[in-house]
């Protein structure tokens, strides 16, 4: 997929900020139905190589989402627990509830691209020896696949964004990490070793996508060189999921009539407590 790409959107760089701000108010209205619909949940996962803008896209797109009703998860190198677990684990713990929005910046799926790439990691995970054959590719595609298929049927929509960055524009975004020094932070010299072995990660990224995509759970591959296409791109795709969800059916804690009713009857018939300070009094005393 061409990392340039437009599709044939209609979309100019000059309009790019406009569009992302009315996408992103419209994430932040149906984010709150979600909430309070609280039946459905969001998982958002995000991979790509490095310096492929996965940070920004993440800030830009959720930036009108109400702080408490949504999680990032950033997963790094497993932990010496963490590696003492199945691979599922460390992210099954991060799952959004109902209600919520979920991000995951890298994921599962890291256990069939860098571990994939690097077989050393594998090594490192102490599996049982007779388990570790030429099919644990398959076998995680497949469990993956469950896994997802799992989630949907538990009432979460999961999307799946795959940050497709050439390997041109990355050494671009290194040389500016490298030149600019507030960007100084974000080189690592490792990621120079992830991009000698270009070739062999999209061969994994290709082979994951192909295997692991599903109606409930789709890959969508980001043109990624343009940063304001790609938050179009990802805004976009995260309103037809969230829109996709039919709030109309029953609040699962909406209070009943009857309740509501009893509420008004107990509300016009109750005095303020005495102790709570009045409107008004409150405000002529506070000076500061
Ligand atoms: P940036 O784009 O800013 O560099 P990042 O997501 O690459 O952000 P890093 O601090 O570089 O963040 O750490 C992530 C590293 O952890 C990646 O190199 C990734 O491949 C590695 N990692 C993530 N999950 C696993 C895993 N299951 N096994 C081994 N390595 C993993
Ligand atoms: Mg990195």
């Amino acid at each position: 997929m061409d990392p340039r790409g437009t599709a044939h959107l209609p979309l100019k760089k000059e309009d790019a900020a406009a569009a992302l701000a009315r996408t992103v108010g419209q994430i932040a209205d149906l984010q709150e139905q979600l909430y309070a619909h609280r039946r459905w949940g969001v998982l958002l996962i995000f991979q790509a190589m490095d310096a492929a803008g996965k940070d920004s896209a993440i800030k830009h797109v959720l930036s009108g989402v109400n702080p408490q009703g949504c999680e990032v998860s950033s997963f790094k190198a497993p932990s010496a627990d963490e590696l003492d677990h199945d691979f599922l684990w460390r992210t099954t713990a991060r799952l959004p509830g109902r209600g919520r929005i979920g991000v995951f910046n890298r994921s599962y799926y890291e256990e069939t691209l860098v571990v994939r790439v690097h077989p050393e990691l594998l090594e490192r995970q102490g599996l049982p020896e007779g388990l570790v054959t030429p099919q644990i590719w398959k076998e995680r595609f497949e469990d993956i696949v469950a896994f997802e298929r799992h989630l949907a049927r538990s009432g979460f929509l999961i999307r799946k964004f795959f940050l497709n960055v050439s390997a041109d524009e990355q050494r671009e975004r290194f040389l500016a990490r490298l030149d600019e020094p507030d960007k100084r932070w974000k080189f690592n010299p490792d990621d120079l070793k992830d991009r000698a072995r270009w070739d062999d990660y999209m061969a994994a990224y290709e082979d994951m996508i192909r295997h692991t995509s599903a109606p409930h759970a789709p890959w969508i591959v980001v043109p990624a060189d343009r940063k304001w296409f790609a938050h179009h791109v990802v805004a976009s795709a995260v309103v037809e999921a969230l829109a996709s969800i039919d709030f109309k059916r029953p609040r699962a804690t909406a209070p009943s009539r009857r309740e509501i009713a009893a509420a008004r009857r107990a509300l016009a018939t109750s005095s303020s407590p005495e102790s709570t300070p009045s409107r008004s009094s409150r405000g002529s005393s506070s000076s500061s």
